[in-house]
């Protein structure tokens, strides 16, 4: 049993395809999908895939890299999140990568997230690029380890997974751990304690190898957590088991 802790199945790529999506899921041993939320607009639709589907949850929250999404509230977040399948507040986080000048409103937009976060005992899905430095001074500045939650697509080095382990935060592995120039990523995934690692996606985009130029899909996080049972010399039921249950352990959800 496999868990796809991150991914997109509201985006437009996969309109009309859920059903093709869902059995590619039972076929590679993917049991569950966490449907990840990037604006308030959209919330409704990756809500409504977690009640249409019994093995697909959602979480809520308004990425950084859509400057015009709008006023993120802390009580809105929370009154969103009082729902049995919404299992975590996200994604957020800071992207520098992507967006450049002042991001002031980025940061204040994180902080909003953790706070209701915090509020609302439900962890949160954070992605960072290019911000490692920030990010874990907010994390640190709004006690974030009282909710947990868990760093998204990781690209960053191994000391910097190091700092957010520590706070208490777990570390999630996407098929970039299959690409070839990813040997700095891999050692973070070696490093890492079995307990601090989860397995993800990102579909649509991030296809691993070798499924490079194919669109993403959950089915495929299979081929990601054998990359990682690779470089941690184990096999990829170890990795299954250990991954399925730090998702449990994190994010509670109903199954
Ligand atoms: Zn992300
Ligand atoms: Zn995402």
């Amino acid at each position: 049993m496999l868990v796809d802790s991150h991914c997109h199945l509201d985006f437009d790529e996969f309109r009309d395809r859920i059903p093709e999506v869902l059995a590619e899921m039972a076929g590679a041993g993917v049991s569950h999908a966490l449907c990840i939320s990037v604006t308030l607009n959209d919330f409704p639709r990756v809500k409504g895939l977690a009640e249409a589907h019994a093995n697909l949850f959602a979480t809520v929250g308004v990425h950084p890299d859509y400057p015009d999404a709008g006023a993120v509230a802390v009580g809105d977040l929370v009154r969103r999140a009082d729902h049995p399948k919404i299992l975590a507040i996200g994604e957020t986080g800071l992207d520098y990568y992507r967006l450049r000048g002042d991001l002031e409103w980025q940061r204040e937009r994180f902080r909003t997230h953790i706070r209701a976060a915090r509020e609302c005992g439900k962890p949160l899905v954070i992605h960072t690029r290019a911000a490692a430095e920030d990010t874990l001074r907010i994390l640190r500045e709004e006690r974030a380890g009282e909710a947990g939650g868990v760093l998204h697509c990781f690209t960053e080095t191994l000391d910097v997974a190091r700092a957010a382990v520590d706070m208490g935060f777990l570390i999630s592995f996407s098929g970039i751990v299959t690409f070839k120039n990813a040997g700095a990523l891999r050692e973070a995934a070696r490093a890492l304690p079995p307990d601090r690692i989860l397995v993800e996606t990102d579909a649509p985009y991030l296809a691993p190898v070798p499924h490079r130029g194919k669109l993403n899909q959950p089915a495929f996080v299979r081929d990601v957590a054998e990359a990682v049972a690779r470089v941690r010399e184990t096999d990829l039921a170890t990795i299954s088991a250990a991954t399925t249950a730090n998702f449990a352990a994190l994010f509670r959800p109903p199954w």
